[in-house]
């Protein structure tokens, strides 16, 4: 009897996950990371009035969604809460300030995903969506599909009452150069764009669930409906609360391919079992050989290194494939990271301990 209680204790143990952060005292109870995109962000080549203009651009996306969750808001309401700023402000590659396709649109992309019942929405190639990230929460919340495409996101959009922008609102001088630029020269996106400025959010709410969203323009010059890793579950954007939630920005087609947002997480529930088994199979033994206690999820050292080694790792798959980019990842202890393979990643992070900062080059 004693044994299958054992084992039925441990085996809980493992499927349940690791413990929240909020069952220790020092752990954060709520955590965001955001992201507006990654890539050659060099020093010389930005004034300081400049960086000065992106980092307080960050640091009002980052408040808008720590403001959500000190006020024991949802995951899902800060990434919204987060996200809408930055889709508002034409420094970003999203919503206002969308690149444009080859044929001199704005198409957007965008996907949202609730880590506490894994419930996802998603809608590619949308043109007159003021917020693509609060589409993409409708089609979550309505529940019937989860991925949704051009005329008829739209027309869904109609029936969800969302506000609309005309194009003028999306286009902006700066990316109708790139256009230009590419076309004159006959560069590939990435050489025209030389940072992806795509944006996102994750995050730890204190109800102890995870939420991630994206929202992006794309690449300059898509064409034939191009639909990027942005709006993809699994590629740009994923939430579990078992295991971690994540934004990715970068060469889509790369981060399609590695299936980047799901792969981590699922590495890391992999490597918590792979802890929580070596953890138990270190308990001392009592006379009769049996294991003098169960270990509980909470006794792990389930720290941010992990995470942080299993989001390396798939990026250096992207960057193996040829791609680059970066990803921000919060784990359910509340701990947020980032890694990337490019010279910069426009990115924040703040939590209920104190922790707030805003950054631009990797050296930072
Ligand atoms: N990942 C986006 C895409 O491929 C681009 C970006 O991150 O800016 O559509």
């Amino acid at each position: 009897m004693r044994i299958i209680t054992l084992l039925s204790a441990f085996l809980f143990s493992l499927v349940a996950g690791p413990a929240f952060a909020n069952e220790e005292g020092d752990e954060p109870q709520w955590s965001i990371a955001i992201h507006g995109g990654a890539g050659t962000m060099d020093r010389d080549k930005m004034t300081p009035e400049q960086q000065a203009e992106y980092k307080a651009a960050l640091q009002n996306a980052l408040d808008a969604g720590a403001e959500v969750l000190r006020n024991g808001g949802t995951a899902v309401d800060a990434v919204k809460a987060a996200i809408t700023p930055m889709e508002d402000d034409p420094k970003f590659n999203a919503g206002r300030g969308a690149v444009f396709t080859w044929e001199g649109a704005n198409e957007m992309d965008a996907s949202i995903m609730d880590g506490k019942t894994r419930e996802a929405g998603a809608i590619t190639g949308v043109s007159t969506i003021r917020n693509p990230i609060l589409l993409a929460d409708a089609v979550m919340k309505d529940g019937r599909h989860v991925f949704l495409s051009g005329s008829g996101a739209e027309e869904f959009a109609s029936d969800a009452g969302l506000e609309r922008a005309d194009p003028e609102w999306f286009a902006t001088e700066r990316q109708k150069k790139a256009l230009e630029r590419m076309k004159a020269r006959q560069l590939s996106a990435m050489d025209v764009d030389h940072k992806f400025g795509t944006v996102g959010a994750v995050v730890l709410d204190t109800h102890g669930n995870l939420a991630a969203g994206t929202s992006t323009g794309g690449m300059t010059g898509k064409r034939w409906g191009r639909i990027g890793d942005s709006p993809i579950i699994g590629a740009g954007n994923y939430a579990d609360n078992r295991s971690c939630a994540v934004s990715a920005t970068g060469s889509g087609e790369y981060f399609i391919r590695v299936g980047v947002a799901q792969e981590i997480c699922t590495r890391l529930s992999y490597q918590y079992r792979v802890e929580a088994l070596e953890a138990q199979l270190s308990v001392p033994r009592d006379e009769k050989g049996w294991p003098s206690y169960i270990v509980h999820a909470s006794e792990l050292a389930w720290e941010s290194d992990i995470a942080q080694k299993v989001a390396d790792e798939v990026i250096a798959e992207v960057v193996e494939l040829g791609g680059s980019g970066g990803v921000i990842v919060v784990t359910p202890e509340g701990h947020t990271l980032f890694s990337f393979n490019t010279q910069g990643m426009y990115r924040g992070r703040a939590d209920s301990t104190g922790l707030n900062e805003v950054a631009i080059f990797a050296d930072e």
